[in-house]
């Protein structure tokens, strides 16, 4: 069977676009493909300007002299190509440019449009690599059998290498790390374009999370809320994705609480709060508040629960929670910066009637699945 063809598509909000899908292969002869994915920049064309970055679509020339035959070579063999890109400075309307440009680039490699595909990812989300969106669309779109693993492989320059004589450090480990997530053979662009390898060793770090090892305090939470007739104010305190707004929803629900966070109430949190308070209605505070300056509940029982997640956690599960829901945006380091730089640890001093509850990495429950094995 014959696939036809795949029409361009750019899926509006998804940050995603992605051109031309009409990749000719045929189950028949070939039931299991081969493909040889590509990153783009530094990695088939490199800025002619001599900029680290382009100036314009039109700045760009081939990283090496034999890249489009090596292309071509990838052609005869019936791999299909697929070029993967990161785009993150890209909106949905100068993405076009960048769509042109690899147009141009493919041309001038002399590869018609029937043999290679291209993802260009310009939101912050699952779709951005080392997140796999951008692969898991086009497995989807090709409606492929199966892969041949042993001759597939995804190529990029962004290897966590560090400086050597001449050679500038990578700037990112994100293409080692989405071949990993992919589950193809990563290669550098010395390796498939027979260019002499400088041996310096992919870094990257593997994250191990530290499996939970103590049960949830639910006794103290039921000693707090239990212990007097007052109302309780929750209040959290946390970095995103450390697991606040998984536990506000557990507690809301058993004991019977109203939870006001700024993400969900926006400008009306502040007026939602003060109006609860006033009818001493009991409620969780569910936002990072690394400093609780003029948080006051008068005549409520005072709860924080801290949580004491390492930064490098919460961004593992940030990233993680943006590969299960690709269009849920991944939180910028700078957010984590904010948070740990004026975090005050909570206190039980700092207010009246105050208990505090700690939980570290060692309450938590973490996923088993593969996605929160992969590289972030
Ligand atoms: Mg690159």
């Amino acid at each position: 069977m014959k696939i036809e063809s795949f029409f361009y598509q750019h899926i509006r909000n998804k940050h995603i676009f992605l051109f031309p899908m009409n990749v000719n292969y045929y189950c028949e002869c070939n039931p299991s493909s081969k493909l040889a994915c590509f990153d783009l920049d530094s990695t088939l064309i490199i800025p002619k300007s001599g900029h680290v970055f382009p100036v314009d679509k039109n700045d760009w020339r081939p990283l090496y002299p034999n890249v489009g035959v090596v292309l071509q070579q990838l052609v005869q063999k019936n791999y299909i190509i697929a070029i993967f890109t990161n785009q993150l400075k890209q909106t949905e309307f100068t993405v076009h440019n960048i769509a042109e440009k690899i147009r141009n680039v493919m041309e001038f490699f002399q590869i018609n449009t029937e043999s290679y595909c291209y993802f260009i990812s310009y939101g912050n989300n699952g779709y951005r690599k080392p997140m796999t969106g951008m692969y898991d669309l086009f497995i989807k779109c090709l409606q492929l059998d199966s892969i041949n693993h042993s001759l597939s492989f995804y190529c990029g320059d962004a290897a966590g290498r560090p400086a050597a004589k001449g050679l500038k450090k990578d700037h990112s480990y994100v293409d080692w790390a989405f071949a990993q997530n992919i589950g193809l053979l990563f290669k550098l662009p010395e390796e498939v374009f027979y260019q002499p390898c400088d041996n310096r060793p992919i870094n990257h770090v593997k994250f191990n999370p530290t499996i939970g090892t103590k049960p949830f305090p639910h006794k103290d939470f039921d000693v707090f809320m239990y212990g007097t007739d007052k109302p309780k104010v929750v209040i959290m305190v946390g970095a995103p994705a450390s697991g606040k707004s998984t536990l506000a929803i557990f507690l809301a629900e058993k004991y019977g609480l109203t939870i006001f966070s700024k993400d969900v109430n926006k400008t009306k949190f502040d007026k939602l709060v003060n109006e609860a308070t006033k009818a001493k209605t009991s409620m969780i505070i569910d936002n990072t508040n690394p400093v609780r300056q003029g948080i006051q509940f008068p005549g409520y029982d005072k709860l924080i629960v801290f949580h004491d997640i390492p930064r490098e956690l919460c961004m593992h599960l940030n990233s993680y929670r943006t590969q299960i829901e690709p269009l849920k945006p991944l939180i910028s380091s700078v957010v984590y910066n904010v948070y740990f730089g004026k975090l005050v640890i909570p206190d039980e001093n700092e207010m009246d009637d105050l208990t505090v509850i700690r939980l570290g990495p060692e309450h938590m429950t973490l996923p088993g699945n593969k996605e929160f094995q992969y590289f972030y």
